[in-house]
């Protein structure tokens, strides 16, 4: 081969690597199991693990991705930005549409700190109404400064905190030709702020934080109450094929998944109600109640105890009329 063509044949190589290789990591390239599974037509999703926070790179939050006609919408952006380029380069392998927007159920660490890596690549942020309160809070300064910490060098000083392009508060429809979604904003429940994606014609819901899919749930700073009455509404949504919740498995009985968050949150609020109503100390009212129920399941041991101290709180300040 003479050395122009051998010039030109290297050139069409490069090319056609570029063309495969078109994602440019910015950030440390994480290496967890991550794969899209399908759940509908135009629907799939990437499951992260059962583990505390800092597990796994990071990745133990859920995401979907839905693909339109005119471009691709992501529901939640992972743990770190390095997550994030991890599942674009994945996406990446099903379509080579754009990512439009990408939607917040609720702005916790472990669903927000990817967002920066979509957004430099042109998409639009949108989040239910209020998440600027935290964003400005020493609360959020203080995590991204923990998680700079505990996650490094996934989460590290190029980590920064996105606020959205667009908050909602009520209901706001988005039409792709083929997929249409509905936003609900449900106000302050498992966090400050959170909202729901549901998907049509695939009728599947993307429920945030809200319900947890075969573990105990992660309760945190939420209002328990609210939380609740939020899964009696939902239970009553007809027609849903599947459900994707923040954390945990898909679920096909979407009923079920409303269940088992319904019956924990009812279950610390009763068990606890009772021990305030009779001014008993924490510990004693914790090992005086029987967990069994919810022993076996993942997250029990790293969640139980200060998820049942958190809602003991509540009740007190319930109790006293707050
Ligand atoms: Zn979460």
């Amino acid at each position: 081969m003479s050395t122009i063509p051998r010039i030109l044949l290297t050139a069409c190589l490069l090319l056609a690597q570029t063309a495969v290789q078109a994602l440019e990591y910015r950030y440390p390239r994480s290496s967890v199991d991550m794969q899209l599974r399908q759940v509908s037509p135009h629907v799939w999703f990437v499951q992260g693990t059962t583990g505390v926070a800092t597990d796994n790179q990071g990745f133990i939050s859920n995401t979907t991705v839905i693909i339109g006609d005119q471009g691709i919408t992501v529901v939640d952006a992972l743990g770190s930005p390095s997550l994030a380029e991890q599942l674009i380069a994945e996406i990446r392998r099903i379509s080579d549409k754009p990512i439009v927007r990408v939607i917040t159920t609720h702005y916790h660490a472990d669903h927000i700190y990817g967002l920066q890596a979509f957004k430099e690549r042109g998409a639009r942020v949108i989040a239910p109404r209020g998440v600027d309160d935290y964003l400005d809070s020493p609360q959020a300064a203080e995590r991204l400064e923990e998680r700079r910490f505990s996650l490094d060098p996934w989460v590290n000083e190029q980590t920064r905190l996105v606020y959205p392009d667009e908050q909602i508060d009520g209901r706001k429809q988005i039409d792709d030709g083929t997929v249409k979604l509905t936003l609900d904003y449900l106000g302050k429940a498992h966090s400050d702020a959170d909202l729901t994606v549901f998907v049509e014609p695939d009728r599947v819901f993307i429920s945030g934080d809200v319900i947890f899919e075969g573990r105990v749930p992660f309760v945190g700073d939420s209002d328990s109450r609210v939380w609740l009455e939020t899964l009696r509404r939902m239970a009553d949504r007809k027609g849903v094929k599947a459900l994707i919740p923040g954390h945990g498995g898909l679920a096909r009985d979407p009923q079920q998944a409303i269940a088992l968050t319904r019956d924990y949150l009812a279950f610390l609020r009763n068990q606890l109600g009772a021990g305030v109503e009779e001014m008993m100390g924490f510990d004693e009212l914790y090992s005086s109640i029987d967990w069994s129920r919810f022993a076996a399941l993942p997250a029990f041991e790293d969640a139980n105890r200060i998820n049942a101290y958190q809602v003991f709180l509540a009740l007190e300040r319930e109790s006293l009329g707050e």
